[in-house]
């Protein structure tokens, strides 16, 4: 089936080639983000794959569904960068990766939580130079502490096995409670208690529209002072100029992020060589008790492997008339 790759790097055109090697689909990798503007590209292609940053609004699904596409695979888990209720009236089907690895998120969650609270990335910067001293690179044990985990699905419950592993007292929220965290030690608490009780937070619940800035001025203002919030999940779950300013006070100790509200310009591309105009990132970066990374959770070669192998599974699927087991509900 002829398909364009949008926001296609190297490794999404080696992978999915590997991927599609059997399948045979036809496949047509595009640089570009998908946008309105770049829509036309996939003129003729019957399936679009899309990444994060893509934008599948109602304008792009429109131009699409005109140009003949009839599926929207996305590589990833997370879907709200796409309308799934305007694509259903378009008759575009959605498909997105449900299973892939989500070991390589939680462990890189907790790789993040070691770095921002260990000063692991500043040490190793002093060392380069020739700085050996250790003036601000004190942290705090994470053993005994208590982390509180937002969002206690596939990623949340690895997170918090491996925390309770690191002989924390782990404390969870989510609409549907899971056995699978409880019988691992967590107990579920509502969030203003999670928030007021926790040394640390991590986010691992979808972008909803019930979950946009569920961290913002007023829940900073309720969490325990000095406390670290780690965010592998979605930009938008945080209000980052409140977390900013929640910095600035000592209100929030610490903030280890992989994703931010405003990263679709920035994520995925090298500008270290142009002006950077977003200066909520560039006050961010500057903290020294802040390590920003580019939505490189999910970057691990099983992980990676996986994903590819289901998006092609999944045009496969489409092209056959099968079942789409990856297919999204109408709407999010
Ligand atoms: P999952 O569906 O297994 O778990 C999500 C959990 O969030 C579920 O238990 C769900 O009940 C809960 N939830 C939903 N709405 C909620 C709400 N309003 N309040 C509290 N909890 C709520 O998903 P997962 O595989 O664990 O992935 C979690 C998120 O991680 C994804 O939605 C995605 O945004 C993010 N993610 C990030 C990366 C990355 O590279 N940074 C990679 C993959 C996934």
């Amino acid at each position: 089936m002829k398909t364009a790759v949008f926001s296609a790097r190297r490794y999404d055109k080696t992978m999915l080639a590997r991927a599609n090697a059997t399948a045979g689909h036809e496949l047509r990798f595009l640089e570009d983000r998908l946008t309105a503007a770049s829509a036309p590209l996939a003129a003729g292609c019957e399936a679009v794959c899309v990444f994060v940053n893509d934008t599948v609004d109602a304008e792009v699904l429109a131009i699409l569904a005109g140009q003949g596409t009839r599926l929207v695979a996305t590589r990833s888990t997370g879907y709200n960068h796409i309308d799934a209720a305007a694509a259903a009236r378009f008759g575009i089907a959605v498909v997105r990766v449900t299973d892939y690895s989500p070991h390589s998120v939680a462990e890189f969650a907790v790789g993040l939580l070691l770095a921002v609270n260990r000063k692991i990335a500043r040490a190793s910067v002093r060392t380069r130079e020739g700085n050996f001293d250790l003036d601000g690179l004190m942290g705090f044990d994470l053993h005994g502490k208590t982390v509180g985990v937002i969002g206690t699905g596939k990623i949340g419950t690895i997170f918090a096995r491996i925390m309770s592993g690191f002989g924390c007292t782990v404390l969870g929220y989510d609409r549907y409670p899971s056995a699978a965290f409880e019988a691992l030690g967590g107990r579920y608490v509502p969030v203003d208690e999670l928030l007021a009780s926790s040394d640390v937070v991590s986010l691992h619940c979808p972008l909803t529209e019930e979950t946009r800035h569920i961290v913002n001025a007023e829940s900073l203002a309720r969490a325990k002072r000095g406390s670290v919030l780690v965010n592998t999940s979605r930009g938008g779950l945080v209000d980052t100029e409140a977390a900013t300013a929640a910095l600035k006070t000592g209100q929030l100790g610490g903030l280890a992020i992989d994703v931010y509200e405003q990263e679709a310009s920035l994520f995925f591309q090298d500008l270290s060589s142009t002006i950077i105009c977003d200066d909520v990132i560039q006050r961010l970066v500057s903290f020294p008790n802040v390590i920003v990374t580019g939505h490189q959770a999910f970057f691990t070669e099983e992980a990676i492997g996986q994903i590819m192998q289901t998006t092609i599974d999944s045009i496969t699927a489409f092209e056959r008339g099968e079942e789409l087991v990856n297919r999204i509900p109408k709407s999010s």
